[in-house]
Order: C-alpha cells, then sequence, then structure tokens
C-alpha cells in the first residue's frame, strides 16, 4: 500500500471513529457504555473478523489474541483486524430497571457509566450483565461496518454467529446461506463460522476447506 493510500485510509478510518463515539441513535444502549467498540488491527488486513459485540471473549485479550493465532497459523496469513456488528454493548442492569420501574419512565441521563465503569446511580462499579443486541439496534449499527469493510476493502471476510451471517450476507443481496461455508460477493469472500466462543481448531481446519489464499495480495 502507498503512504498516500494508507494516510486516506487513516483519515477515513479516524472520520468513521468519531462518528461512532459521538452516536446516540441506540440512547439506551449509549447510557451503560463507556467507549463503544471499535475496529482493530493491521489497515491492510488479509482477513477481517466480525464479531456480534463485544463479549466475555472479545474483551479478554488473551483469548482474543489466542484466537487470532489460531487464525494466523491455521490459514497462513499475516494481518488480521477485527471489528463488530454492534459497537456499544448491550447490557441488562436490575439498578436502570429498578429505577425506571420506580419513576414510570426511561431514565433520560445520556451516561450512567464514568470513565472508572462506575454507575452514577449507586456508585458501585457496573454490574450489567451482557446481552444480545436487539435486531434494531443491529440496523442503526449496520452501516458502521458496511462503511468499514468498503474503506479496509479485506479480500476475506470471517462473519461469527447466525445473526452477523445473515445480517452482513442480505446487506450483500445474498438470501439463503443455508449449509453454505463461504460466499464471494463484490471481490471478498466471506467465511460462515459459528460463534467465536466455540470457534476451534477443528471449526478453523473447516473453515480452510474453503479458504482461498490466493486472494489475498502480495
Ligand atoms: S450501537 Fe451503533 S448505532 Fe447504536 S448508538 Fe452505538 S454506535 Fe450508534
Amino acid at each position: 500500500m502507498s503512504l498516500d493510500n494508507r494516510e486516506v485510509i487513516i483519515r477515513r478510518i479516524i472520520n468513521m471513529e468519531d462518528r461512532i463515539s459521538r452516536c446516540q441513535r441506540c440512547s439506551l444502549l449509549n447510557q451503560c457504555v463507556i467507549k463503544p467498540s471499535l475496529g482493530k488491527g493491521e489497515l491492510e488486513p488479509d482477513i477481517m473478523m466480525v464479531f456480534e459485540s463485544d463479549n466475555s471473549l472479545t474483551k479478554d485479550s488473551r483469548r482474543l489474541i489466542d484466537l487470532r493465532n489460531l487464525i494466523k497459523s491455521e490459514l497462513n496469513v499475516d494481518k488480521i483486524y477485527h471489528t463488530f456488528l454492534v459497537r456499544c454493548e448491550p447490557k441488562v442492569c436490575t439498578v436502570r430497571q429498578n429505577l425506571n420501574n420506580f419513576t414510570g419512565s426511561a431514565c433520560s441521563y445520556k451516561k450512567l457509566l464514568d470513565r472508572d465503569n462506575k454507575c452514577l446511580l449507586n456508585s458501585k462499579i457496573c454490574s450489567g450483565i451482557s446481552v444480545k443486541p436487539s435486531d434494531e439496534e443491529i440496523i442503526f449499527c449496520l452501516p458502521f461496518l458496511l462503511e468499514e469493510m468498503e474503506i479496509l476493502n479485506p479480500p476475506n471476510i470471517i462473519l461469527f454467529g447466525d445473526r452477523v451471517i445473515d445480517y452482513v450476507a442480505k446487506s450483500f443481496g445474498v438470501y439463503e446461506t443455508n449449509d453454505n461455508a463461504h460466499f464471494t460477493k463484490k471481490n471478498i469472500n466471506f467465511y460462515l463460522a459459528g460463534n467465536e466462543e466455540i470457534f476451534d481448531i477443528n471449526a478453523c481446519n473447516q473453515l480452510k476447506k474453503h479458504f482461498m489464499p490466493s486472494t489475498i495480495p502480495n
């Protein structure tokens, strides 16, 4: 990649991340998120990995590095980038729910967490439990992922989990992915993987059967 191209990509990614950080589309999610989850990794990736949202695996750097290393060694690639379908981690929270029940309306504070992950309602460390994003939240956030794919233009993308597969495939005009392990659209090879929590060497070897390393640019 030329220096000029790299600068353009960096500028576009920073611009997108700035918009994500200021995004207020999902007001309930925003309240209990210190910072949205942003993509990380190489700017010219051989493979982009897409997770549904931040979770116990993606927040555990050791497990995330293990997953990246597994893919690197089994698929013989160097450069990996990972990102998310939904940037603000959805949580259920009894503290917020109790307040809402008490007042009879949704709490209108924009932020309920401070920088140290402490809840402004009870001054304790956030005890919210991660849950799956709603369909509406996915639809609100999906444009950021599609923009990120367009900016980084990876030759290969691994989609982790049924909902990531479903929404991304449909965004690329693929409505039937049953029994398929991959599809190709706009010169990108998409690989359909199970949930990242259960992605092991066997799952990686299944994916490897369909992997098209020749598409990786030199
Ligand atoms: S989840 Fe995505 S769309 Fe919703 S507020 Fe966060 S960044 Fe915006």
